[in-house]
């Protein structure tokens, strides 16, 4: 799959240029898996961090993403916070991994 997307994100601009991306490219479902996409090949491409922030987007919709990366924010924060632990900086400064 990596090969036949040529390890460079596959995020096509209007003008069609391509995006030339080629590091810490991330697997983007064309069809989201969380309405019932496939994990197959056919169903995967290749994105740059970006540009699958910017699929998730709409396919979600922005207030779904800006949610969820709220939440797991706020869940960081609370894990951070608990009692017996030392908050770690990298928590709140770490990219939110959007599945
Ligand atoms: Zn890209």
């Amino acid at each position: 799959m990596a090969r036949r997307d040529g390890h460079q994100c596959t995020f096509v601009a209007e003008n069609g240029q391509r995006c030339p991306a080629r590091g810490k490219l991330e697997f983007h479902h064309i069809d989201p898996q969380a309405k019932g996409g496939p994990p197959t090949l056919s169903n995967v491409t290749l994105c740059c961090k970006a540009h699958n922030g910017y699929a998730a987007e709409a396919d979600y919709g922005t207030e779904v993403v800006a949610r969820r990366i709220a939440e797991a924010r706020q869940s960081r924060r609370a894990r951070a916070l608990a009692p017996g632990t030392v908050p770690a900086p990298e928590l709140f400064d770490a990219a939110t991994p959007f599945t």
